[in-house]
């Protein structure tokens, strides 16, 4: 894996060669940092790109490694909808289930209820998954009858590292830890796989496409960058 060091920091990076036009460089969730570039382009000319973008991978590996480890603790914080609640943590005897009860989300689980225990994990995912389903769900709807672009099918999605994609036979995946985003952000993912029914790739018609639709756009797709991280269980 190739790699280059910048302000003592070493950066390895792995290479994507496709048919694009221009290089680009993504730092993932899992810190990896992968550079994608046109066919021929030199290793030289690839090292050179990284070198210059750098101090944006070092900022963006400091902002990876700062978020914090989640506890699954009483009183800890929980994304939904673009909001904050605290993390209540009750005993019962019946089934396990998890509410939002003013700014808080309280779970009910049955047996160990300590902090980070497979019970507590289990009913707060469970909760997330089913919120996403439906709430998610019915934001495809509305933006379908809004946008006049309908998928052949949607699927919301857990084993994904993306927000959303759009397959070329019109089905549309939604990566369910959208649900944690504001609703703005939410719809302008889904806006945005829609657009991809009409153009398969990031032109300028498509980001046309998208503004008619979401006109803020550029302002959803940089809280996504600065706080997507956070986005997770
Ligand atoms: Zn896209």
């Amino acid at each position: 894996m190739p790699d280059i060091t910048s302000e003592a920091k070493r950066i390895y990076y792995k290479v994507v060669r496709s048919r694009r036009r221009t290089m680009c460089i993504e730092v993932k969730d899992d810190a990896s940092v992968i550079v994608r570039a046109p066919l021929h382009t030199a290793q030289q000319a690839v090292d050179r790109f990284v070198r210059d973008k750098a101090p944006w991978i070092v900022r963006h590996l400091a902002r990876l490694s700062a978020q914090p480890v989640r506890q699954f603790a009483r009183g800890e914080s929980f994304p939904y909808l673009g909001r904050e609640y605290s993390l209540v943590v009750e005993s019962n005897g019946g089934w396990p289930h998890v509410q939002l009860e003013g700014d808080k989300l309280v779970a009910c689980v049955t047996g160990d209820t300590s902090p980070g225990s497979p019970a507590l994990k289990a009913a707060l995912l469970s909760w997330y998954l089913d919120q996403a389903a439906s709430v998610m769900s019915a934001r495809v709807d509305a933006l379908v009858r809004q946008t006049g672009l309908t998928p052949s099918r949607v699927r919301i999605r857990a084993q994904t590292r993306r927000w959303g994609s759009c397959s070329l036979k019109a089905s549309v995946n939604l990566n369910w830890r959208l649900i944690m985003a504001p609703q703005a952000v939410l719809d302008y993912v889904i806006v945005h796989e829609l657009c991809h029914l009409k153009r398969h790739d990031h032109s300028r018609q498509f980001w046309d496409l998208v503004a008619s639709f979401v006109p803020d756009y550029r302002a959803h797709r940089k809280w996504l960058r600065e706080n997507g991280a956070r986005l997770k269980l």
